[in-house]
C-alpha cells in the first residue's frame, strides 16, 4: 500500500483478487516461495508522458498520458486506452491489473496492459480530438507494436479515435502494421463484430449463467447503465434474446421506457449525433421519461448490467436491487460494483458475473482481430460472432468449474480470479524469475 500510495481503486482491485487466492495458496504453497503473487501485482513497466496539443482557439493544452504494461507472460500487452478527465495512474493500474486476469481467462495468447489520459473529449470538436490523438500517439508509438503492446478502445475511445491513432502510428513509423491497434474500422483492418463484442459477450455470459438455474433473458426486465459502446450492444443482444430493457443512462441521468428502450434510437443519439441520453425522452415521447441525477438502480428489474464505469453500483444500490427482486447481475464495465455491493448480491444468492469474466468478449475479439491481421484475412460477422460465443461459453464454464473445484460452487468471482491467476502464474513460473 505504501509503494502505491493514493491509488485506491488499484488497492481495491488487488484486494479483491487476493481475497480469492487463499484457497490456491493452501493447495500450492510454492506460489508463495516464488513470490508469484507479489510479482503479479507489480507492473512490468509504467510510462507517463506529456501530451501537448492546440485547441480550436489556438490555445496550447497539456494533458498527461499513461501506458501501464502490466504483464506479458502470456503474450504482448493488450488492453484499451481511456480518455476521461478522472484518469490517473491508479485508475490505469487497476484496469491493467484486471486486464491481466481477464486476458488469461480468454485462453488466447495475450498479456495485460492499459493506457489513457485525463483529456476530456466532451464538447471537443472533431479537429481537437484528432490533434489530441495524434499527439498522444506520437509518444505512445515508441512503446507499442504487434509483438510488444496492442492498445484498443475504452471509455472515450471508439472507432474515430482509433482511426486517428492508427493514422499517426502509420505516418510516424512508415509501416502498415495493422496488428498494432485493435478496434479499427472495417476499411483498414478492423474485425467484424469487434464493436459489438463486449456487450454481446456479456449477454452470452449472463444467458449461460441464467441457464444454470433453468432461466433465460426471455421475458425478463433488464436495466443497463451507460449508453456507450458496451451498453448499446448489451441492450441490442438482450433485446434479441427476448428481454426488455427498461432503463439506460449516461453521467447526467437515466431514461426509463417501460415499453422497452428503442436501441436504434440510442445508437442514433450516441453514435451519430453524439448527444446526451436526455434527448431520448424528447425524441421518443410516448411515455419515456428522463430522470436527472438519481440512481438508475432504483428502477426495478430482473437482471442488472452495470456497463458505465467503476464503483457505479454501491451497497445501497445493491440492497435496492435485491429488495426489488433482481436475480442476476452481469458486469459489462470494469469493477462497476463496490465490494459491499458484491457481498450483498452474493449473500442474497443473486447470480453475479464479475467484469473480468463477463466483459472479456471485447478483448477476445480484439485477439481475433490480431489473428485476422496476422494472416491478412477478414472473417464474416457470423464466423467471428460464433467464435465469440464459444469463447464466452468457455470462460463461463472455466469460472464455474474452478469455483466448484475450490469448494465455492456458484461463486463466479472466486472462479474467475483463481482460473485467471493460475494460468498467468504457471506461465510466469516457466519463464523463470523475470
Ligand atoms: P464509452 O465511452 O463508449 O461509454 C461509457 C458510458 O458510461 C457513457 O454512457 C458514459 O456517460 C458513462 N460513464 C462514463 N464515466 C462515467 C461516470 N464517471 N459516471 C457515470 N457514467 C459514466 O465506454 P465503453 O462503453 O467502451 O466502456 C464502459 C465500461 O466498459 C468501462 O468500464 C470500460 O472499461 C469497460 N469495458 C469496455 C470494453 C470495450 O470493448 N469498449 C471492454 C471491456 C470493458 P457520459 O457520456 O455522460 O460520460
Amino acid at each position: 500500500i505504501r509503494r502505491n500510495a493514493g491509488e485506491e481503486v488499484f488497492h481495491q482491485a488487488v484486494r479483491e483478487v487476493l481475497e480469492s487466492l487463499g484457497r490456491v495458496v493452501a493447495k500450492h504453497p510454492d506460489y508463495l516461495d516464488e513470490a508469484l503473487i507479489e510479482r503479479i501485482c507489480e507492473p512490468e513497466r509504467q510510462i507517463i508522458f506529456r501530451v501537448p496539443w492546440v485547441d480550436d482557439t489556438g490555445q496550447v493544452r497539456i494533458n498527461r498520458g499513461f501506458r501501464v504494461q502490466f504483464n506479458s507472460a502470456l503474450g504482448p500487452y493488450k488492453g484499451g486506452v481511456r480518455l476521461h478527465p478522472s484518469v490517473n495512474v491508479g485508475i490505469i493500474k487497476f484496469l491493467g491489473f484486471e486486464q491481466v486476469f481477464k486476458n488469461a481467462l480468454t485462453g488466447l495468447p495475450i498479456g495485460g496492459g492499459k493506457g489513457g489520459s485525463d483529456f476530456n473529449p466532451r464538447g471537443r470538436s472533431n479537429g481537437e480530438i484528432m490533434r489530441f490523438c495524434q499527439s498522444f500517439m506520437t509518444e505512445l508509438s515508441r512503446h507499442i507494436g504487434e509483438y510488444i503492446d496492442v492498445p484498443a478502445g475504452d471509455i472515450g475511445v471508439g472507432g474515430r479515435e482509433i482511426g486517428y491513432m492508427f493514422g499517426q502510428f502509420k505516418r510516424l513509423t512508415n509501416r502498415y502494421e495493422a496488428g498494432v491497434l485493435t478496434g479499427k474500422g472495417l476499411a483498414y483492418g478492423g474485425s467484424r463484430a469487434r464493436k459489438e463484442a463486449t456487450g454481446y459477450g456479456a449477454t452470452y455470459f449472463v444467458e449461460r449463467m441464467l441457464a444454470t438455474k433453468g432461466q433465460s433473458f426471455d421475458g425478463k426486465r433488464a436495466v443497463v447503465s451507460g449508453s456507450g459502446n458496451v451498453a448499446i450492444y448489451t441492450m441490442d443482444k438482450i433485446t434479441s434474446f427476448g428481454g426488455r430493457i427498461v432503463a439506460c443512462s449516461d453521467s447526467g441521468g437515466y431514461v426509463v421506457d417501460e415499453g422497452g428502450i428503442d436501441v436504434a434510437l440510442v445508437k442514433e443519439i450516441k453514435e451519430v449525433r453524439r448527444e446526451r441520453i436526455s434527448q431520448y425522452a424528447r425524441l421518443k415521447g410516448n411515455g419515456a421519461r428522463y430522470v436527472e441525477k438519481g440512481s438508475i438502480w432504483d428502477v426495478p428489474c430482473d437482471v442488472a448490467m452495470p456497463s458505465a464505469t467503476q464503483n457505479e453500483l454501491t451497497g445501497k444500490d445493491a440492497k435496492t436491487l435485491v429488495r426489488n427482486g433482481v436475480i442476476a447481475v452481469g458486469e459489462g464495465a470494469n469493477m462497476p460494483t463496490t465490494p459491499e455491493g458484491v457481498r450483498i448480491f452474493q449473500e442474497a444468492g443473486v447470480l453475479f458475473a464479475p467484469g473480468k469474466a463477463a466483459n472479456a468478449g471485447g478483448v477476445a475479439t480484439s485477439a481475433l482481430e490480431m489473428q485476422q491481421n496476422a494472416s491478412r484475412d477478414s472473417w464474416s460477422f457470423e464466423q467471428t460472432e460464433t467464435r465469440l460465443a464459444a469463447i464466452m461459453a468457455n470462460i463461463h464454464d472455466a469460472c464455474a468449474e474452478t469455483a466448484d473445484e475450490y469448494g465455492a460452487p456458484g461463486d463466479y468471482v472466486l472462479g474467475a480470479n483463481i482460473a485467471g491467476f493460475v494460468r498467468v502464474a504457471e506461465a510466469m513460473r516457466s519463464l523463470g524469475v523475470i
